[in-house]
């Protein structure tokens, strides 16, 4: 019922999604999985319907309880920097709406993602059972502790920024894991980050200026 709403007014079809994925590529993104994982999964189904029509605009969108769905274009960028790394597993710290899961799902062979909002979380799960390329592992936690029993992972990927990475997020890399996360300067601005996980060290390695909502504590039930 809902989708064929928007089918008819042209929001779902593949030329939308693919002109997104033609201005991604103009803005830089030039890895073709990604390109191709970006023209593939159905935003529109991460927003509330009154937002749905805005899904191909390259714009962050709210998702209720303070929160927001990226920019299509941070998304793809994030995607791109993990890729790269062609990590066996991932774990994602912000769940959100689940739209950067589920493009993370088509591009790596083991998802795992933490959200701290319940009701967020449960949302995200419902529409990543349906759409996920395979199962991805979601838990409703503070993702400030990563997710030992699981761990070590390849590559670590926040969609919320941190003044300070925890420990515990570091701890849980592999040997030359990767983690990826905005974090903030002094002067409260925002940095996109890779950190690699090099023996008993970590290379910082800046990366461009971006806008995130902050890493919180804590679970909201
Ligand atoms: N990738 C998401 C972006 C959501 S915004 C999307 O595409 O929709 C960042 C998310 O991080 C929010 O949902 C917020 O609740 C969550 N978050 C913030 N701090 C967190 C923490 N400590 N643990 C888990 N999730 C957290």
């Amino acid at each position: 019922m809902h989708s064929l709403e928007l089918r008819g007014i042209g929001m779902t079809s593949q030329r939308t999604r693919d002109r997104l994925a033609r201005r991604l590529a103009r803005a830089g993104i030039d890895d073709p999985r990604v390109l191709e994982a970006m023209a593939a999964e159905p935003r529109h189904l991460f927003l509330d319907e009154a937002l749905a029509h805005r899904a191909y605009e390259d714009t962050a969108l709210p998702i209720g309880h303070g929160q927001t769905l990226s920019q299509p274009w941070m998304v793809a960028r994030m995607s791109e920097l993990v890729v790269r790394e062609a990590p066996r597993r991932v774990l994602e710290i912000g769940t959100g709406s689940g739209y950067q899961t589920l493009i993370l799902a088509r591009l790596v062979p083991e998802v795992w993602s933490v959200e701290r909002i319940a009701a967020l979380h449960r949302r995200a799960a419902e529409r990543l059972r349906r759409l996920a390329a395979h199962p991805v592992h979601l838990r409703l936690a503070d993702g400030g502790h990563g997710w030992p029993e699981a761990a070590p992972f390849d590559v670590i990927l926040l969609t919320a920024c941190a003044s300070e990475l925890p420990e515990a997020l570091l701890e849980q890399l592999t040997e030359g894991g990767v983690l990826i996360a905005p974090l903030e300067d002094g002067d409260g601005q925002q940095w996109l980050t890779r950190v690699q996980r090099q023996g008993q060290g970590y290379e910082y390695q800046r990366l461009e200026r971006v806008r995130f909502v902050p890493l919180l504590e804590g679970v909201i039930r």
